[in-house]
């Protein structure tokens, strides 16, 4: 966590997942940060892909406008696990940390390997220069499948995100390369040694059997993870309810994040994010002056 400190507003909201266009967002760290203030966030964790970038950005904007807003530095490691691709949230990582900041550089590598294969893949189905494509819109950023997605709405070979990732890049899907991502270990391995909490990000997104999501948090909460995920803005009806019965019953923290990634209808900085009465908060034993921004 960082040292500085803005007044933060008694009655705000928490949200601790969010993204910037140092991955796969489509605001600057800069006007996320003021979306967050507008829409009474008084913490917030940006947490980009594989990468910390956005954060010094966003803190600069913080101090310059001196917005009430408390910046949780965060991150989102993807994961392999069992053959599937699991993410981990970091809150609270010390960015220059040695070893967290090796993972993330392995972590760039093998995004940009699999960049590279995926449009060679896209190529052979007659769809060209999609590796040009998408840096073009990532900028200065690493690849994500959220560009290639960008790239081939831009180029009308499909009429929108979802249907890019439905036809070409889901898993199993002629533009899906299955990356070597780190292991969960390695994850949550790294953010503990950068001094901060791993959080299981998305619980119910991984299309898992019961059985299956069972096994992922009790071999999550063997290799010392902190918090899982159990509010977002958009969930099922009872989702929130059983994700807060898992957190209880494997003595894990629960967190809640938007998952922000571009102003749209359904889905907003701060939205509908509260955690059920039993849950015991992620931020529980952080600084008393960011426990204020929960009451
Ligand atoms: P990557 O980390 O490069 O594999 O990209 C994963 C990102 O793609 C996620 O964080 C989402 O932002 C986006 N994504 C994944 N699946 C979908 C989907 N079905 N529809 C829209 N975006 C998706
Ligand atoms: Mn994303
Ligand atoms: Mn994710
Ligand atoms: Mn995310």
């Amino acid at each position: 966590m960082t040292d500085f400190c803005p007044e933060i507003p008694r009655y705000s909201i928490y949200d601790l997942h969010s993204h910037t266009t140092a991955s796969d967002g489509l605001l600057t760290p800069a006007e996320l940060v003021e979306r967050a203030v507008e829409m009474r966030v008084g913490v917030l964790a940006i947490t980009d892909h594989d990468t910390t970038a956005g954060l010094d950005e966003a803190e600069q904007a913080i101090i310059k406008r001196a917005l009430p807003l408390k910046l949780i530095h965060g991150v989102e490691i993807s994961t392999l696990w069992e053959n599937h691709e699991i993410h981990i949230v970091g809150l609270g990582v010390d960015k220059e940390n040695v070893v967290f900041k090796a993972l993330l550089e392995a972590q760039t590598t093998r995004r940009r390997a699999r960049a590279e294969e995926i449009a060679l893949r896209l190529a052979k189905h007659r769809i060209p220069g999609a590796l040009e494509g998408a840096q073009r819109l990532a900028g200065n950023a690493a690849i994500t499948r959220g560009h290639f997605a960008r790239f081939l709405v831009e180029q009308g070979v499909v009429s929108s995100l979802a249907q890019v990732f439905k036809k070409y890049l889901a898993k199993g899907k002629i533009g899906y390369v299955p990356s070597s991502w780190c292991t969960i270990d390695e994850a949550i391995n790294a953010i503990h040694q950068a001094g901060g909490q791993a959080v299981l990000a998305h619980p119910a997104r991984y299309g898992l059997s019961t059985k299956w999501l069972k096994r992922l948090l009790e071999y999550y909460q063997q290799a010392g993870g902190d918090a899982m995920e159990v509010a977002q803005c958009q969930q099922a009806p009872n989702e929130r309810k059983v994700l807060a019965n898992y957190a209880t019953e494997y003595q894990l923290l629960s967190s809640q994040g938007s998952d922000f990634h571009q102003p749209c209808p359904w889905l907003e900085l701060g939205r509908n994010l509260w955690l059920p009465g039993e849950s015991v908060a992620v931020w529980h034993a952080w600084p008393e002056m960011l426990q204020l921004a929960d009451e």
